[in-house]
């Protein structure tokens, strides 16, 4: 048995179907190491945690905490993070769309001095042209605004030497945008590729405002740009406005038989500076908003129940 300790998190919810199977795709290719299991339940309201449970009863190795509520795959993560006591620790999904037997291959690359080790994804076959797409647009538009670019085709599935997890752990920030965190901390990083599976059971828990929301963390958390491109706006818009004041002048001195009416103009103009102002103080709100959690701080999750951690 080899010395290292691994450790795999792995953050669930409503995933009762899961469960077993993807602890009997894992167990085969953990036993060869000296591993723990963590369950994370994120406030599932099926039959997850008893199922968690009977695996746990069956291994001592297995650990589980559970979640008073759904707080969010990212905080599931973390508080993973927070239990591992790994010297490498792996994050998965608990639906069988990571395929486990890449572990060793990981395992081997952070054994070669890599303290992150990627799982990428060759193809986005399985998923639906509209998860293709907007993987694609979320990634695009990230990057682009970011000032820490986050790798491609890169989820969650991914190994973090314990130097880079006990960064994350003492991160004072609430926010928690992990791939952006990982990406930004610089350390250095490999890949292993794989093909994404179609997902075991259930459905996905990633709806459209859930990845909005996911999206609008991932800028704000990283890049100040909107509120520069807001300036620009204002800016853009304020200019239009002086060549109208000076072009209005000019008719009126030079040529007043010219003058129209225009309320067409005057329409347009109001309707185009009334959306360039909301637009604005909605990029302000999106950062003031994330100060204000960042002072509330409250904590990130509740833990109702624990298990052998
Ligand atoms: N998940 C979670 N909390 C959530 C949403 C998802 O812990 O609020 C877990 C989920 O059980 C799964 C993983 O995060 O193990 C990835 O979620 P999902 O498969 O729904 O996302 P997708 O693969 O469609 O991006
Ligand atoms: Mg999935």
């Amino acid at each position: 048995m080899q010395q290292f300790l691994l450790s795999i998190i792995v953050p669930v919810f409503n995933e009762e179907q899961n469960i077993t199977p993807l602890f009997n795709r894992l167990l085969p290719i953990v036993t060869q190491y000296n591993y723990e299991i963590i369950f994370v339940s994120d406030g599932s309201t099926d039959n997850t945690l008893s199922q968690i449970r009977k695996v746990a009863g069956e291994n001592k190795r297995v650990k589980y905490i559970s979640f008073y509520r759904n707080f969010g795959h990212q905080m599931a993560l973390m508080c993973g993070y927070k239990i591992a006591k790994g010297d490498c620790v792996i994050s998965i999904d608990a639906d069988l769309q990571d395929p486990p037997e890449i572990i060793p291959e990981m395992i081997k690359r952070w054994e070669h001095e890599a303290m992150v080790v990627y799982a990428k994804r060759n193809k986005r076959e399985v998923d639906s042209f509209f998860k293709k797409q907007t993987a694609l647009l979320f990634y695009r538009f990230v990057n682009f605004l970011s000032d820490t670019p986050i790798p491609q085709d890169v989820g969650d599935f991914r190994l973090l030497d314990k130097e880079v997890v006990s960064f994350l752990n003492n991160l004072p920030e609430q926010s928690r945008f992990l791939r952006g965190l990982v990406a930004w901390g610089g350390y250095p990083a490999q890949y292993v590729y794989f093909e994404r599976e179609k997902r075991n059971a259930g459905k996905t828990h990633y709806t459209l405002s859930k990845m909005v929301n996911f999206a609008l963390e991932g800028i704000t958390a990283f890049s100040t740009k909107p509120l520069r491109i807001a300036s620009y706006l204002g800016f853009i818009s304020a200019s239009i406005g002086f060549l109208g004041i000076i072009y209005t002048i000019v008719e009126k001195l030079f040529y007043p038989s010219h003058l129209v009416t225009g309320w067409s103009a005057l329409f347009v103009g109001t309707m185009f500076l009334g959306g360039v102002q909301l637009l604005t103080i909605g990029i302000i709100g999106e950062y003031i908003s994330k100060i204000y959690h960042e002072v509330q701080k409250r904590p990130q999750y509740l833990i109702k129940e624990q298990f052998n951690t």
